[in-house]
């Protein structure tokens, strides 16, 4: 058998199917589709790309009103395969924008622009004035903050980094990591909650409002990649905890990669998605996920019917550490 060798293009290909982050692809032209309302997370069919996007005619971002001051927006398929969620959340002082998708290039991916055409039409004349945006992510893949870029030097406008130390000093955080930090937009309270497991920055995000548990890349309908076992472990365990504490109408992750008729998922890179799951899963989709962990100490492929848990495998992970260690050392020359 040949001696097989991995260039570093493709050791970051690799990569990008490790942290879900990739490259765009242009698509220009397409009008923003106007929300629906009341809408039901556990049904609704979400665009799921196309098989020619040269002649797709989707949003590059949907974007779905659920209640006057809710939204759920996903970029397109055939803009970037991740088609990763991202919500906004809207109190009286402040709106939450909760990750910014894969492309900082607003000439193709106008969420910046989006995000200020949706508050416009829901602010009052008194709150015109003073709503400021608050930009947190799920966790530190590029496919989660780097739209982060169209928004740093606006007015009005607050990123913080995709790490826990930025979090922790945003909010004046000096407890445990597993203490829960609140955060009140005015009207509207928020639990972030520190899950390290998928990535060593996630956080999942509870809103008191709507009942809504975001939670990343660490639980959605798709293939959740594990990084580190024992803390994804906990994490499940103490957001199970959480939730059992709390009413949680809806698990908001962010992607859907599951097919609805098959328990499988679709193949990376895929830009068309005709039979996708739902993005909601439920509390007791979690509590069965807890279950099964608590029985199971050692990294192993978990399968279920909205989702898959795919532990980093031997080679994963040693090349995701040269990675890190490599975008480090850039990071400090
Ligand atoms: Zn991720
Ligand atoms: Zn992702």
């Amino acid at each position: 058998m040949p001696k097989q060798t991995i260039s570093l293009a493709a050791a970051a290909m690799l990569l990008c199917s490790i942290c879900h982050s990739s490259a765009s692809i242009a698509l220009e032209g397409i009008a923003l589709e106007q929300p629906s309302k009341e809408t039901d997370l556990y049904s609704f069919k979400w665009n799921h790309g196309s098989e020619n996007c040269n002649d797709s005619d989707d949003p590059v971002i949907q974007t779905v009103q659920v209640d006057s001051r809710s939204f759920v927006l996903r970029q397109s398929k055939c803009s970037n395969f991740e088609a990763p969620f991202m919500y906004l959340l809207v109190g009286k002082q402040r709106a939450l924008l909760w990750d910014t998708g894969t492309s900082a290039n607003s000439d193709v991916f106008p969420l910046y622009e989006t995000v200020v055409n949706l508050l416009h039409d829901l602010r009052s004349n008194e709150e015109k004035e003073r709503l400021e945006i608050l930009i947190l992510h799920s966790h530190r893949h590029k496919d989660h903050y780097a739209g982060d870029a169209q928004f740093i030097d606006e007015k009005n406008v607050t990123v913080v980094d995709p790490d826990l130390s930025a979090v922790h000093s945003t909010f004046d955080h000096s407890g445990s990591i597993n203490e829960p930090i609140r955060i009140d937009l005015g009207l509207r309270q928020l639990t972030l909650i520190s899950i390290p497991g998928h990535q060593a920055d996630s956080v999942a995000l509870f809103d008191q409002s709507t009942g809504w548990l975001l939670t990343g890349d660490t639980l959605y309908p798709g293939s959740i990649r594990v990084n580190d076992w024992p803390e994804f472990r906990s994490s499940i365990e103490r957001l199970t905890r959480f939730s059992e504490e709390h009413s949680v109408s809806a698990i908001l992750g962010g992607h859907i990669e599951m097919r609805a008729d098959k328990n499988k998922i679709y193949s990376i890179g895929s830009t068309f998605q005709p039979n996708e799951l739902p993005l909601a899963l439920s509390a007791s989709d979690l509590k069965q996920l807890n279950q099964k962990l608590q029985s199971v100490d050692k990294p192993k492929t978990l399968q279920f019917d909205k989702f898959i848990i795919d532990p980093l495998n031997f080679f994963e992970l040693k090349l995701q550490k040269f990675m890190s260690a490599r975008a480090h050392k850039a990071s400090t020359k």
